[in-house]
């Protein structure tokens, strides 16, 4: 049985479902009359819908009102959504516009408090608390990563190191001297940093106090979780959220079987590409609604990220709903002759083979009429072989696995260690030829 101390808030982690779905009816209602009132962006939006405020009697009634998408926030730039007075905001976050017209989020106090409580009931979930040391390797600045952990690990009553992103051998150093006993950082950044450690003369299983590491910002699978926690030593948790949510809010408990979300805070719903609910235990996209979000609530926000909703009680005693390992963007799928290809499947696939590395290109191109998938990976050292013939034979097994689990024919090149761009941040495993 869990005791007190395994969780940050035990009465509201573990608050019956009843009493949750209560408290968000309560919320979703007052919520609703709230922008109705307060954003013209809102008013406008559920009168075009017909729908008004005392039309929301019951949790299912929200499938009455629109669904907002993040082209809302770039048509609405910078604060035209807002449903605070921006006297009451105490900081802006953007994104970086790379894909259009940046985003602009606005916190008051209240949703700054908020953010960071939902990423201390996270970090206590996975046992972070007072005594451990966190390097933050996220970026700082206007992108939510670094910040948000940051606030998270000191209300936990961790140390913090606010590294931010590269000089990866100073980090390494200040790992070891400072006794950091987590991080968090992108997947590909950990994998990075094991290679280099590895350069320096250093393992960070054996030479460092690390244990765990909470890995986010882009979608990563079960395969390479499970590379990185014997590579390294360590516990890997899954870390979420989107800069439009807040940014990072969630992670999984100790059990590491999905990402509990706080329904105080968040009501979620995974729905088809025709915008109706899936059933549960379905894959489908995840919708949220802010519950407690003051400056910039979200009604049915589109986050395009492709999820399996879990409604049931966890082994570790919260009855918040989980979200399974996020599969991609919906906007990260690939579309390869008619046949929905997901990186994250790949990455599954690939993690498999001992013989591959942790690093990976994938490459669209289009041959005359013909969609051409190219997977470029990395063979262990150990593996790499100078004879052809064995280089060819692990060729042929890759592209069979691949075709196996796609059911689409691949290109496979096989490169040395080193090859492929490594990357600080967010890494680009993805390139689309077809496009440009
Ligand atoms: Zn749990």
């Amino acid at each position: 049985m869990a005791s007190t101390l395994d969780f940050w808030d035990s009465r509201i982690e573990r608050a019956p479902l009843e009493e949750l779905r209560e408290l968000q009816l309560r919320k979703l209602k007052s919520l609703v009359d709230n922008v109705y009132r307060n954003s013209a962006f809102y008013r406008q939006r559920f009168d075009e819908a017909g729908v008004k405020p005392e039309m929301i009697k019951s949790l299912d009634d929200i499938v009455k009102l629109p669904f907002t998408y993040k082209k809302d926030l770039r048509d609405n730039y910078p604060t035209k959504m807002f449903s605070a007075p921006l006297s009451q905001v105490v900081r802006y976050h953007a994104s970086s516009g790379t894909t259009g017209k940046p985003t602009v989020v606005g916190y008051t106090r209240g949703d700054i408090e908020c953010w960071s409580t939902s990423l201390a009931r996270a970090f206590t979930s996975c046992g972070l608390g007072h005594g451990d040391v966190l390097i933050v390797s996220y970026g700082y600045g206007l992108f939510t990563g670094g910040l948000g952990a940051h606030y998270g690990a000191e209300e936990v009553g961790a140390s913090v190191i606010p590294m931010g992103v590269g000089n990866t051998q100073r980090q390494i150093e200040l790992m070891q001297d400072l006794h950091a006993t987590a991080i968090a950082c992108t997947p590909s950044y950990l994998l990075h940093m094991n290679e280099t450690a590895k350069s320096m003369g250093i393992s960070i299983k054996k030479d460092t106090d690390l244990r765990m590491a909470f890995l986010g910002a882009e979608p990563w699978s079960l395969e390479t979780r499970g590379r990185i926690e014997k590579a390294l030593g360590i516990k890997a948790y899954d870390i979420y959220g989107t800069s439009e949510l807040s940014g990072p809010l969630f992670t999984e408990c100790k059990c590491q079987d999905g990402i509990h979300v706080w329904a105080d805070h968040f009501l979620l719903e995974v729905i088809d590409k025709n915008g109706d609910p899936v059933p549960e235990g379905k894959k489908g996209e995840l919708v949220v609604t802010t519950l407690s979000k003051e400056a910039l609530p979200l009604i049915r926000y589109r986050v395009g990220d492709t999820t399996i909703l879990n409604n049931e009680v966890c082994e570790c005693g919260r009855t918040h709903p989980r979200i399974m390992r996020i599969m991609g963007r919906t906007d990260d799928m690939l579309i390869i002759r008619g046949i929905n290809v997901f990186p994250s499947q790949i990455e599954s696939v690939l993690m498999t083979i001992p013989e591959v590395g942790e690093h990976f290109q994938i490459i669209a191109d289009r041959k005359g009429e013909l969609d051409e998938l190219t997977v470029r990976v990395e063979v262990t050292r150990t593996a790499f072989s100078d004879k052809l013939a064995d280089l060819m034979k692990l060729e042929q097994k890759v592209g069979y696995e691949l075709q196996k689990v796609l059911n689409i024919s691949t290109k496979v090149e096989l490169v040395e260690t080193g090859t492929l761009p490594r990357s600080q941040g967010k890494s680009q495993k993805v390139i689309d030829r077809r496009k440009i």
